[in-house]
């Protein structure tokens, strides 16, 4: 388990693991892992046995929610997240992609009603496998990549 997991091993907290390369600092930014005093330990680019590199983190005193796992997806939809309570992995599951994400992402399209209006933004989940979210309020489906291009 420690040698899987390539860093060192926290007392109690949350691993995630099989994060995409390049997605890992976008999550510390998104939960706002930036603003904590917990001790916070990432790998980026590690090696993976099928060759692709993978992010991963690990954050003491910390645990996941369901919803902030279905948000994870959004990032990491083949991600696992590890509880770890006493250096051991009590838990683990992997973050399942929701149907849909609210007051989660905002509009892509500028002209759409959600940003003038006090609605929480809301997205269907319109295909899995390259993501594909259709805003409930202006009906247009946009790629996951186009959220990234808004920040
Ligand atoms: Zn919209």
């Amino acid at each position: 388990m420690q040698k899987k997991l390539q860093v060192e091993a926290i007392e109690q907290g949350s691993v995630i693991d099989h994060i995409p390369a390049h997605q890992g600092v976008k999550i510390l930014k998104f939960f706002k892992f930036t603003q904590t005093n917990e001790k916070i330990t990432i790998g980026l680019n590690l090696a993976t046995k099928s060759g692709e590199s993978k992010d991963l983190i690990k954050i003491e005193n910390t645990f996941f929610n369901d919803k902030q796992a279905n948000q994870l997806a959004l990032f990491a939809p083949n991600a696992t997240i590890n509880q770890i309570k006493d250096f051991k992995v009590v838990n683990k599951f992997k973050v399942q992609l929701p149907s849909s994400f609210i007051d989660v992402l905002s509009c892509p399209n500028s002209n759409c009603i959600s940003h003038n209006e006090p609605v929480q933004s809301r997205f269907y989940v319109k295909q899995k496998k390259t993501l594909k979210l259709k805003c409930h309020y202006c009906e247009k489906s946009f790629n996951r990549a186009t959220f990234d291009e808004l920040d």
